[in-house]
This record gives C-alpha cells, sequence and structure tokens, in this order.
C-alpha cells in the first residue's frame, strides 16, 4: 500500500509561559521566563518568545537570562493551570478529531482515518484544531501541527514551524523535504546518538537517508536502526503497538436489568473488566467505547426495532479503574440523555451493553506519568486486583463505583497529567 497521511501531531508553542501570557494579560508581549521558585541560582523551565530572542532557553540559568534579556520578567510555574489547561486542550482538540496519543503535557497526535487521509481535509482539520484552541483558550496559546505518514515524521514536521505553524509532509516528499534538518532534529537523535552516527561517518540528514537497512541497524547497534529505515520512508510503524487491538466484554441485560439504573450498574461492571483486564495484560488503553442496544419505549416488546447508541472517549494512556469507570459514566450520561421520560415512562429501554478499549498500547512504550499524581491511581488498581484476587471480584466492586458516581457529569481527558478538581479557569 502506497504510503498517505495518517497522524496529525500538536506541540504547543512555549506552552508555560504562553499559558502564563494568556491568563495573565500584563505579561503579553513580555519577555517572560517560568521559574521553579524564586532564585537566580535556579534554571528557566520555559520561555515566551519574546525573551527566547535574547536566547533565553528551557535550562538557562536564571541569573544568567536575566543579563542576557534585561527586563525579564520570572515567573513562578503554576502546574495546576498547566494541567487544568491541558485537560482544556485535549477537549477543544477533541472537538474536531479524537485525541489519540497524549504525549507530554503539551504534545498530543490524532489519527486520520478514511478521507481525512486526504491533503486538503487534514489540512482543514489542523485549521480547526487552531480555531478550536483560540476560541476555548485563547489567542496566546498557540501550537504548532505537523501532519505525515507517521507520527514520527508528524512531530518533526510540527517543530519545522514554530510559532504557529501548520507543515505537511507529503509522502511524495520524502525523504527529500528532510534534508535541511540537523540530525538533532530527528526525535530519537540526541547528542550522544549524534557522535555515534559521527563516528560511522554519518553526519548529515542525506546520508541517512541513503543507508539501507542493514547499515542502519550496524550504525544503531540494533535492530532499532531498520525501524529508522522505515520511519524515514513514510512507513506507518507505531512502536508499542499489540497485536490484540481491543479488550471488549458485552452484556445482554436480564429483564429486571432493562431500566437506566440496571444498565448503568452493569456497564459499571463491565468497565471494571475490561480495566482489570488490560492490567493484567499489562496494555494501557487510548479510547473508551460504549456501545448500547436499545429498544425506543413504543415499541417495547418487538425486537426488531432494536437500535444502536455509540460514543467514545478519549482516555490518554491508562488503564487504572477510576478513570475508566469514570469514563463509562460520562459515555453513559450522553446515552441515557435519550432516556427522558415520556408519559412517565423512560423513553427507551437498554437490551444490551458493550464497553471497549481500543488503541491498546503495552504499558512500557506509553509515556511515564508527568508530576506522579497518577501513579495514585495505579496503586489503587493494583491493590483492588490483589483483593479481587483473593475474595472474588465483588468484594471491592462497591467501592470502585464510588469515585465514579461523584464523576458522572464530568468530561473524562484524562492522560498521563493528573486530573485535578479544580473549577474551571476562564481565559
Ligand atoms: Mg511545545
Amino acid at each position: 500500500m502506497p504510503a498517505q497521511l495518517t497522524t496529525i501531531y500538536i506541540d504547543m508553542n512555549s506552552y508555560f509561559a504562553s499559558v502564563e501570557q494568556q491568563f495573565r494579560p500584563e505579561l503579553r508581549g513580555k519577555p517572560v521566563a517560568v521559574v521553579p521558585l524564586d532564585s537566580d541560582s535556579t534554571c528557566c523551565i520555559a520561555a515566551s518568545y519574546e525573551a527566547k530572542k535574547f536566547g533565553v532557553r528551557t535550562g538557562t540559568n536564571v541569573g544568567q537570562a536575566k543579563r542576557m534579556c534585561p527586563g525579564l520578567i520570572c515567573v513562578q510555574g503554576n502546574f495546576e493551570r498547566y494541567i487544568k489547561t491541558h485537560h482544556n486542550l485535549i477537549a477543544a482538540i477533541d472537538t474536531q478529531i479524537p485525541v489519540q496519543g497524549v504525549h507530554s503535557i503539551d504534545e498530543m497526535s490524532a489519527r486520520l482515518l478514511g478521507d481525512e487521509r486526504e491533503p486538503a481535509r487534514a489540512m482543514q482539520i489542523a485549521r480547526g484544531i487552531k480555531a478550536a484552541i483560540r476560541e476555548r483558550i485563547g489567542d496566546y496559546t498557540t501550537c504548532s501541527i505537523g501532519i505525515a505518514p507517521n507520527r514520527f515524521l508528524a512531530k518533526i514536521a510540527a517543530d519545522m514551524h514554530k510559532p504557529d505553524g501548520l507543515t505537511m509532509i507529503e509522502p511524495h516528499e520524502l525523504p527529500h523535504k528532510l534534508f535541511s534538518l540537523e540530525l538533532t532534529d530527528l526525535p530519537g537523535i540526541g547528542k550522544k546518538m549524534k557522535i555515534r552516527l559521527e563516528r560511522a561517518g554519518l553526519t548529515t540528514v542525506e546520508q541517512l537517508c541513503t543507508l539501507d537497512e542493514d547499515s542502519l541497524a550496524r550504525a544503531w547497534g540494533s535492530v532499532i536502526g531498520r525501524e529508522w529505515y522505515l520511519r524515514l520512508r513514510g512507513h506507518d510503524v507505531n512502536e508499542g503497538k499489540v497485536p490484540q487491538r481491543t479488550i471488549g466484554h458485552s452484556h445482554v441485560l436480564g429483564p429486571e436489568k432493562r431500566n437506566p439504573d440496571g444498565a448503568r450498574a452493569v456497564g459499571m461492571r463491565l468497565a471494571n473488566k475490561v480495566a482489570a483486564r488490560a492490567r493484567h495484560l499489562g496494555y494501557v488503553a487510548e479510547h473508551l467505547w460504549l456501545s448500547v442496544r436499545y429498544r425506543p419505549a413504543a415499541t417495547d416488546r418487538d425486537p426488531g426495532s432494536d437500535k444502536k447508541w455509540e460514543g467514545r472517549v478519549s482516555l490518554g494512556s491508562v488503564n487504572d479503574t477510576p478513570t475508566i469507570v469514570g469514563a463509562f459514566t460520562d459515555l453513559w450520561s450522553q446515552c441515557s440523555a435519550m432516556s427522558a421520560l415520556r408519559n412517565g415512562k423512560p423513553a427507551f429501554t437498554p437490551v444490551k451493553l458493550a464497553v471497549t478499549l481500543t488503541e491498546l498500547t503495552t504499558q512500557s512504550a506509553a509515556a511515564q506519568p508527568l508530576f506522579g499524581g497518577h501513579d495514585k491511581l495505579a496503586d489503587l488498581s493494583k491493590a483492588m486486583d490483589a483483593i479481587s484476587r483473593k475474595f472474588g471480584a465483588d468484594a471491592v466492586y462497591q467501592a470502585a463505583m464510588q469515585p465514579a458516581k461523584r464523576s458522572a457529569p464530568r468530561r473524562i481527558a484524562f492522560g498521563n497529567i493528573p486530573d485535578l478538581d479544580l473549577p474551571d479557569i476562564q481565559a
């Protein structure tokens, strides 16, 4: 199959600094450095574009940064604000295309399917994402977007134009579109790797692109080199993808469960089961799907009138029970919006539920949680698995459902970034 566009990659520009400028208008247009604490001996963790013009970068010593950039405003990092904005960003992108991968607090990717792979349509989605972020968060939180035949190249494309870039690498532009880049512009080639490649006589991306698979494997000293051969040519290599792409459980409701409360309880149990199964297999999932077969109230007894409701929600590489059950209750509340009472009776009768985790990756291949908050949920889930093994699944079933009940109305978009119970911040 010829290579085609598959991935859209979104990288926020100077994320922490631009969030500060978004929330604090007095910082706009000014050189800003975000710092971990108020001390000249610490390092900048982000710099606004105005500060970058003076050479201030992530990692620049604060005292030195102040000398390089007179008038530099140092702002202490407000991580809760960045995490909250991260969730709002995912929600904004989700209005255009479901977020598939959360790679860091300010980088996400989405998978193009069907006619979304047409260049014009892909560009339209990218512009839609930019507009949605502007509308929901503001003008100061811009992003650079890359579109390409695989995620590796899409990230490179996003890096090509900053700030506020939109770059597409089409299959027919490979590999020559990469020739102007430095080796270290390629994700995965750091300083050490660069030295190793130079020792093998490789100093340019063009040279890298002329090598065959065996030579690349030799240069890398491992089979990873072969993967690079495919990546650079636009093959859709997705590291960490597993052969079993979904984990699902379904249940035909008994007569006593064919009502909104009964169906919800069954769905929670199914969500609990898929989460435990994912952990058992060592997988994390990007999406949760809910499929509900139901009968409209007027045709209660006629199986021929069955209809299907389907919805999905982004999870972002997780397998913990509270997040997955929370995502189920979110989907269930969307579905059961149909059950508004008509003549004192629910407007539909649920018949069958299916809960499915999709886009699985092996746990080790997924990005590690930032800021540690997510570990608590993972630890809680592991503890629940242990209790279930010892005392049976029902022992923790009720307790596990408690967080889900509380979180029912909220949109779950929980990635590697801790979810905070904060009031919505107005941009
Ligand atoms: Mg960024």
